[in-house]
């Protein structure tokens, strides 16, 4: 008999420890059993992707485009271009979509309506337009009323389906909800049932009118830091606290470096301040433009970490971007890293990543 994961919603298998669902043959045993993912970010608040089938994913998104529902679309407010997944809107069809933008609480004091009007400004450039944007906090419960009044009123009676690319936090809002609605945590309303014609499995939560919230599986955000560095190493990245922001008066010719991550050159343009938005135990180095080369070779596992010495062994150059800003405020964004708030004025950037981690200008956030 199939077993599922009662965390994911995953079948579990005791083949193979690289794919999704495994577990020792000794834990099929018990009662309640969890995948090693689902039992790693328990433990050890530990994020380890799961490879995909991206054909299962698409028959998932086909089928909320042929069905009339609510799509509630998470994003990671922190990782908003990272966690965006572009592609979603083609499938969703003319179902309405309910924006999320979760993990509040890393922010410092800031103008909530204005970044609103951000959200929704940037969504209708991706092609999107919600019913409704909702903010919320996963992690401190905040916004969570507010995300089930809204869902209910726009599902209009029918199903909803949750969708975010993986660690959007997604899992921790439905529990949250779960939480709101009366569920106990000892004994979960987590109905694990399998997606009809997929391998992939599904979480389905019954609603009270017969209807129900299908939790689809996260799309893995492959432009993310996450996957260059170890696990350890990402704790120290990924901010669990309000981030402080760090600031910076820099002159032309001078160079940021974010442990060893990332780089940010100013190469030219008007002395002005550099606003980083980053985990506050990432340590950011400044120096001169024309010692940052040696300084990088000399350094970097050391005084410029993470990454540490087990990433270093597969670690590549660090590729860059050419970015020339208008007069606008933008925000230089290191996917799955943060961003570098600049005022512009005609300044020349080069912006520098592992290769294959995105790095965007935006308007400014804040
Ligand atoms: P999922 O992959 O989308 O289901 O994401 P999870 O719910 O497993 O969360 C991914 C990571 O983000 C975990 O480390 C969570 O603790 C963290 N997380 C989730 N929601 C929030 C939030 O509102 N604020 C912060 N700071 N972290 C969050």
């Amino acid at each position: 008999m199939a077993v599922f994961c009662t965390g994911c919603g995953v079948k579990l298998q005791s083949e193979n420890p690289e794919q999704p669902g495994y577990v020792p043959a000794s834990a099929m045993e018990r009662e309640q059993v969890i995948c090693k993912r689902c039992f790693r970010i328990k433990h050890y608040n530990d994020l380890t992707p799961v490879p995909m089938d991206k054909n299962d994913f698409l028959q998932i998104l086909h089928r909320i485009g042929e069905t009339k529902t609510l799509v509630v679309k998470i994003v990671d407010l922190f990782d908003f271009n990272g966690s965006w997944l572009p592609g979603l809107m083609r499938f969703v069809n003319f179902n309405p979509v309910l924006l999320v933008a979760n993990k509040t609480d890393l922010f410092p004091h800031v103008n909530w309506g204005r970044i609103e009007q951000w959200v929704r400004l940037q969504a209708k450039q991706g092609g999107l337009k919600p019913v409704d944007v909702v903010f919320c906090s996963g992690e401190k419960g905040t916004g969570i009323k507010t995300l089930m009044e809204a869902i209910e009123k726009h599902r209009q009676g029918g199903d909803v389906y949750v969708v975010g690319a993986t660690n959007v936090g997604k899992s921790t809002i439905i529990n949250q909800m779960l939480k709101h609605a009366g569920a106990e945590e000892t004994a979960p309303l987590l109905t694990t049932s399998r997606f009809p014609g997929t391998t992939l499995d599904m979480i389905k939560i019954p609603l009270d009118d017969g209807q129900a919230l299908y939790d689809t599986p996260g799309v893995i955000n492959e432009h993310q830091m996450a996957h260059y560095i170890s696990h350890e190493e990402l704790k120290v990245i990924l901010p669990t606290k309000p981030v402080k922001p760090k600031i910076y008066q820099l002159h032309s010719a001078q160079t940021l470096f974010f442990g060893g991550l990332a780089r940010l050159d100013f190469n030219a343009g008007e002395r002005q301040s550099f606003v980083c938005y980053m985990s506050n135990e990432l340590l950011v180095h400044r120096t001169k433009l024309e010692k940052a080369d040696q300084l990088y070779v000399q350094h970097l596992g050391e005084m410029l970490t993470p990454p540490g010495k087990k990433s270093l062994q597969e670690w590549k150059e660090l590729e860059p971007h050419q970015f020339s800003i208008g007069e606008e405020p933008v925000d230089i964004v290191f996917s799955g890293l943060g961003w570098v708030a600049v005022k512009g004025t005609g300044a020349h950037l080069t912006a520098y990543a592992p290769e294959g981690v995105g790095v965007y200008v935006r308007p400014s956030l804040i």
